[in-house]
């Protein structure tokens, strides 16, 4: 935990990441719960809170089987009156999309805030979804920080605005923001909510009849949501008096990048910052009606830059990501910016470029041996498909194990394994990791015992969630067989091997037994992740 850092008139300062910066936001709005699944760039939002939880007792946090459990848990402690965090990377937005919808009809009750770290430039993701577009979808309100002081404060604030407006607030992050470090001010925390029911008992009970009522009752107060939007400090518009053709908006973290590349502007621009969504429409139009051309920087797709295009009155040239100013995909950077703004020269020269470092299984993983394994019980068959899945094992796709064909999503090993064996490939054999089984690969292992499909799912059991640092999975390694088991596998072909550099040959041959079989089989691979065994034995 970061050193406290006072003096007797000054506020105390925390030097902490975005992600901790959110997660201290929440223990001082009050919560009561948090809930999460791990995902970089979000895993250190849980990571701080359980240890606080565990620390003072105070409240509770911890790791859920998946991000759309995770909601739900985070709406029952709603239901009752409570405040709750929870928190995600932006893909796992999608697993827990469903909640999520269906939490901006209900009346909230108590807080809900939705911290969703987005990763711009896919530095571990397999994609740049921008989450702006899921609050949009959703009717909630969005708070994105351009600092960790404000996504401590926005983060605060949200409970608020939850409770205020009866609906879940997102708190967008982006990695760049997540993974950096700053002093924050701390301010005095707030006291948890009690228990209490909602105020109208059916405002949660989803039936059509109830859903309508509150559904418009959300849109009557639509008005009063951009009410807020308009005065809130998050938006802010400075007109210089000098005026100027350009303009620019600035998303969150994208205003810390214009105000750098700025330096070398000879008069400031007229300048609109939206930390808060839905946007300003009327501050948007104010700006516009100033300058003939506006340029939007935004972390993300081109979120505000579409939207301007609908609400403005007067023609003005919008520049951006759409129009080719700024890069259609990847993070934005200072001189993206400087770039975009027909700035050329760099205030300070040219930095020497980073060393790439390719990512590669650590030296000793259990996966290697069971990839080793996987391509030796193949080998004899031209058209054999590995599935696989999202995990440390998915560099099994690179030299030197070359050993899958596909990754998706979260679970897509299981369900891909199977719609691929059913379209007729032989033999199909399917990758996933124990933590990842447990977040979404159940279900479609139940498709592939009802559907009695011709397929092999390899388990890789490293007794944690390797990728994102080694957090413990939902249950532990010794309930797997017993899951699978009574999901309905045959308990003839449920087996268990070790995964290790002396057992290559025997499971090669356990997994040429099961390749033989024409129904569904498991094999579970078991050995403790070498990163998490060093981290116990340190300890
Ligand atoms: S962290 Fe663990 S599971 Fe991931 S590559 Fe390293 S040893 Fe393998």
């Amino acid at each position: 935990m970061a050193e406290a850092m006072k003096t007797k008139s000054e506020p105390e300062l925390r030097v902490l990441l975005g992600d901790e910066a959110v997660a201290l936001g929440a223990m001082h709005a009050g919560i009561s719960n948090a809930y999460a699944y791990p995902g970089t760039p979000s895993t250190e939002i849980t990571e701080f809170l359980i240890r606080e939880a565990g620390a003072s007792g105070e409240f509770r946090a911890a790791w859920s089987a998946n991000e759309k459990s995770a909601f739900e848990e985070a709406l029952g402690a709603s239901l009752v009156g409570r405040r709750a965090l929870v928190s995600m990377k932006h893909v796992g937005l999608n697993v827990a999309a469903d909640p999520f919808m269906n939490a901006s009809v209900v009346a909230i009750n108590g807080g809900v805030v939705l911290a969703v770290a987005d990763d711009p430039g896919m530095h571990s993701s397999q994609n740049e979804q921008d989450s702006r577009y899921f609050a949009d979808f959703a009717h909630a309100i969005c708070l994105e920080p351009a600092t960790q002081q404000e996504a401590y404060e926005m983060t605060r604030e949200g409970f608020d605005l939850s409770e205020r407006f009866q609906i879940p607030v997102m708190v967008r992050l982006v990695t760049r923001l997540a993974h950096s470090r700053s002093p924050v001010a701390i301010a005095a925390a707030r006291e948890q909510n009690p228990l209490r029911r909602p105020g109208q008992h059916d405002s949660w009970i989803l039936l059509p009849s109830n859903a309508r009522r509150e559904w418009q009752r959300k849109l009557d107060e639509a008005a009063a949501v951009m009410e807020y939007m308009e005065s809130c400090p998050h938006n802010r518009l400075d007109l210089p008096a000098a005026g100027g053709k350009l303009g620019v908006i600035t998303t969150g973290l994208a205003r810390s990048y214009y105000l750098e590349a700025a330096e070398g502007l000879e008069s400031p621009l007229p300048h609109l910052h939206i930390g808060a969504y839905p946007m300003p429409v009327a501050k948007i139009r104010e700006l516009c009606a100033a300058v003939d051309r506006v340029l939007v920087l935004e972390e993300g797709y081109p979120f505000v830059e579409r939207y301007l295009r609908g609400v403005l009155r007067q023609p003005v040239a919008i520049e951006g990501r759409l129009s080719g100013e700024v890069p259609r995909a990847g993070e934005l950077n200072t001189d993206l910016v400087r770039q975009a703004l027909g700035l050329s020269e760099r205030p300070h020269g040219d930095a020497p470029p980073l060393p790439t470092r390719p990512p590669q299984l650590c030296h000793g993983c259990p996966h290697a041996d069971s990839f080793a394994a996987v391509r030796q019980a193949l080998a004899g068959f031209e058209q054999a498909l590995v599935t696989s899945d999202i995990g440390c094992y998915t560099l099994g796709a690179l030299p030197p194990y070359n050993a899958i064909d596909s990754c998706v999503c979260m679970g897509a090993s299981v369900s891909m394994a199977k719609g691929a064996a059913e379209a007729g490939a032989y033999p199909v054999v399917g990758v996933i990791g124990d933590s990842t089984f447990l977040h979404t690969g159940v279900q479609p292992l139940m498709d592939a015992v009802a559907g009695k499909t011709d397929m092999t799912l390899v388990i890789l059991d490293n007794e944690t969630t390797g990728m994102t640092g080694g957090q413990p999975t939902i249950l532990p390694s010794s309930r797997l067989e017993s899951v699978v088991k009574g999901l309905g596998i045959d308990a003839e072909h449920c087996r268990v091997v070790e995964a290790h550099p002396k057992k290559i040959e025997a499971m090669r041959a356990v997994l040429q037994e099961e390749i033989d079989y024409h129904g569904p089989s498991v094999v579970i691979a078991v050995r403790e992740c070498i990163e998490t065994a060093r981290r116990s034995k340190k300890r």
